[in-house]
């Protein structure tokens, strides 16, 4: 927050330029690449809409898993430009079956890509990147695609060795910094298909990117004080070290998951991811009080459910900034919450499930 608040350096200036030297390699490590990380000055979704109109053309066939808002919006998107969109579609809460990814891939040999949500924010649910990514690969030269805004700094994401070729993320999610970037991790084999691409495009077309990228440079004037603010972001991950990061995710949303079962409350998704939990409402609460006494009383901002969850489930963030306390906070306040909605429970019983993960982490961690 603070490097934002310096003065604005020009983005033509050898200042800015050792700045975005450091951001791109750094970025490599953040996806565990040793290709290109191309940064956009755009939300995440202009990073995937790069994607679709750089690589594809009209009537190309991609293949998109559906699990919830974020996989809709990629069975939209490439149909908005006259691509030819096989659906995959999974119930909110569940991960994609293996099964449902190579019928897919049968019934469609001529897919140029198949589009995966790594961590499906608006059900909380995780994909196995690695275990998909390999069967795509085994059984056709469709592009390996992941929509990896909620997963990246939260999930092991390894680009290279899990063979991916699109990985994009963008700044608000696990680079902990206002919304305004989306960074694009690209395979040589995603760099290939882009010669033969006949969308229409121009801001968001990659190969202009790219040339500038290869000079530490971008073709449009980028957001400066967020390449700024993530180059110092992307330092504390490189301090904390990328295997510690997910470690972190990990822990703190199964010490988080531990709480909340142990309340009595019940969890929504089959596959959590590590990014942000979601939970379903007690029976005999309102969603508008509960939240608006977490709120208000409590100084917590959670997130509702969204579509036919609208109400009935609740979203709590681990991504990021968060440390162990801050899990300790939630579940208290999260007691205190529901005691002011006559919910009956046992005072502390959410606190030390969490806790007790926490401490016996520690524990394994010294022994
Ligand atoms: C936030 C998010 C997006 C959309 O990103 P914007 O920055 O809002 O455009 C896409 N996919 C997932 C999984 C997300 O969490």
């Amino acid at each position: 927050m603070l490097k934002m608040a310096e003065p604005i350096i020009h983005h033509r200036n050898p200042e800015f330029n050792e700045v975005f030297t450091r951001v791109n390699r750094n970025l490599k490590y953040l996806f565990q690449t040793t290709q290109p990380v191309v940064t956009l000055t755009s939300s995440g979704t202009g990073g995937v809409e790069a994607t679709f109109v750089s690589l594809f053309s009209p009537g190309d066939t991609i293949i998109s898993v559906n699990g919830g808002k974020f996989g809709e919006r990629w069975v939209k998107m490439p149909r908005a430009f006259g691509m030819n969109v096989v659906e995959i579609k999974t119930a909110w809460g569940k991960a994609p079956h293996a099964d449902q990814i190579l019928d897919a891939l049968r019934k469609n040999p001529q897919a140029k890509a198949v589009y995966l949500v790594h961590s499906e924010t608006s059900t909380g649910t995780a994909t196995d990147v690695k275990t998909m990514a390999g069967l795509i690969r085994d059984n056709s030269n469709a592009l390996i695609c992941v929509d990896g805004i909620t997963a990246v700094g939260a999930h092991e994401l390894r680009f290279d060795e899990w063979n991916i070729d699109v990985c994009v993320t963008g700044s608000q999610k696990g680079l902990m910094i206002p919304p305004g970037l989306a960074f694009v991790a690209l395979s040589r084999k995603a760099i290939e298909a882009m010669e033969k691409s006949t969308a229409p495009k121009f801001y968001f077309d990659l190969r202009k990117a790219l040339k500038s990228y290869e000079a530490n440079d971008t073709p449009f004037t980028p957001a400066v004080s967020l390449i700024v603010g993530v180059d110092a972001a992307l330092e504390m991950i490189r301090n904390e070290g990328i295997e510690n990061v997910w470690a972190r995710h990990e822990l703190l949303a199964s010490a988080l998951r531990a709480g909340i079962e142990a309340l009595g409350l019940r969890l929504f998704s089959d596959s959590p991811s590590f990014a942000v939990t979601p939970v379903w409402v007690p029976d005999g609460i309102a969603w508008k009080s509960f939240n608006k006494i977490l709120k208000i009383d409590n100084g917590i901002t959670i997130a509702g459910g969204q579509d036919d969850y609208k109400d009935r489930i609740f979203r709590v963030s681990h991504l990021g900034y968060y440390d162990e306390l801050d899990m300790l906070a939630f579940v208290g306040a999260l007691e205190r919450t529901l005691a002011a909605l006559n919910y009956s429970f046992e005072a502390g019983a959410g606190l030390a499930a969490t806790q007790n993960v926490f401490l016996s982490h520690r524990a394994n961690a010294m022994a």
